[in-house]
């Protein structure tokens, strides 16, 4: 089964700023913020342009604390 090693704690998500390349901080799933209760205000989200749909990925809102810029990472997920 796969699994993001992010969710379950694992590993750090490696995720860089697309503007600053400063390392960016994980701000959870990215359907967390889809749900109609959502606690944050409606964001910007940029996609990755490389994002491939055909490999299993968990996508995680990533956020730049230099830039205050939030963007979409596609984790890949890795077998269990
Ligand atoms: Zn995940
Ligand atoms: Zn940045």
């Amino acid at each position: 089964m796969h699994v993001c090693a992010v969710c379950n704690g694992l590993r750090l998500l490696d995720a860089r700023c697309l503007t600053c390349s400063a390392i960016a901080e994980d701000n959870g799933k990215a359907s967390d913020w889809m749900g109609p209760y959502a606690p944050y205000e409606p964001i910007e989200v940029e996609y990755a342009a490389n994002q491939q749909e055909a490999v299993a990925s968990c996508r995680h809102v990533a956020y730049c604390p230099y830039c205050v810029n939030t963007f979409e990472v596609a984790v890949t997920e890795e077998m269990d």
